[in-house]
């Protein structure tokens, strides 16, 4: 293959021929546009599909196994990334969205239509990611969304059916892709939640 003959060094000890991940990434990550200043995400509907503008580049894109998270067709990972709520707007056919389940604590807003979820509120003023909406970049056409930076949740894959046998590989893949896997978020979102509960438990000055 030819990336072989670029990077000879990077071959995994355990074979990750085959495994898949994610279309945005299986074929490599793609870098993020600087000055990129959002785009229009659009569910699968082919008549009067719901469109969500989103007015701002997205953070800590990443990819997730867990099983709650919207995933295309045949993925094994979701893709999902943050930013502001006050930059999603609904624009086109917002009277097809109902929320998946109301009791969850991100309020996931799918298409009837056609199942794809268009964003995701926290609506608990109390959480530490209240303020962040939950999108899915690869609902966009435009190119220029920040790139996904870390797999998290990857152990739930097995929940979703995924052999236990088979995570060696798929933690090998993500590393290969450069996305290090967790099986919970990343090290900097940990922090962020825990900073949050201490301070709001004053345990840390606000
Ligand atoms: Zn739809
Ligand atoms: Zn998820």
């Amino acid at each position: 293959m030819f990336w072989k003959k670029e990077k000879p060094a990077e071959k995994p000890a355990v074979s990750t021929s085959g495994v898949k991940i994610h279309p945005q990434v299986d074929n490599g990550v793609h870098a993020g546009r600087e000055g990129f200043a959002g785009g229009t995400l659009t569910c699968h509907c082919a008549t009067d599909p719901v469109k969500v503008r989103v007015d701002a580049q997205t953070a800590h894109n990443h990819v997730c196994g867990c099983t709650k998270c919207w995933k295309p067709t045949g993925a094994v990972f979701s893709q999902v990334a943050v930013v502001s709520r006050d930059k999603v707007h609904v624009v086109e056919n917002g009277d097809k969205l109902k929320v998946v389940d109301p009791s969850a604590v991100i309020q996931r807003y799918a298409c009837t239509g056609c199942g794809v979820h268009m964003y995701g509120r926290i609506e608990s003023t109390a959480h530490p990611f209240y303020g962040l909406d939950f999108v899915h970049t690869e609902l966009s056409n435009e190119d220029g969304w920040s790139a996904p930076e870390f797999a998290a949740f990857v152990s739930s894959i097995i929940e979703a059916g995924t052999p236990p046998a088979r995570m060696p590989a798929v933690r090998a893949r993500l590393h290969e892709l450069g996305l290090e896997p967790y099986d919970c978020l990343s090290p900097p979102l940990m922090d962020a939640i825990a900073t949050h509960i201490a301070k709001t438990a004053g345990t840390l000055a606000a």
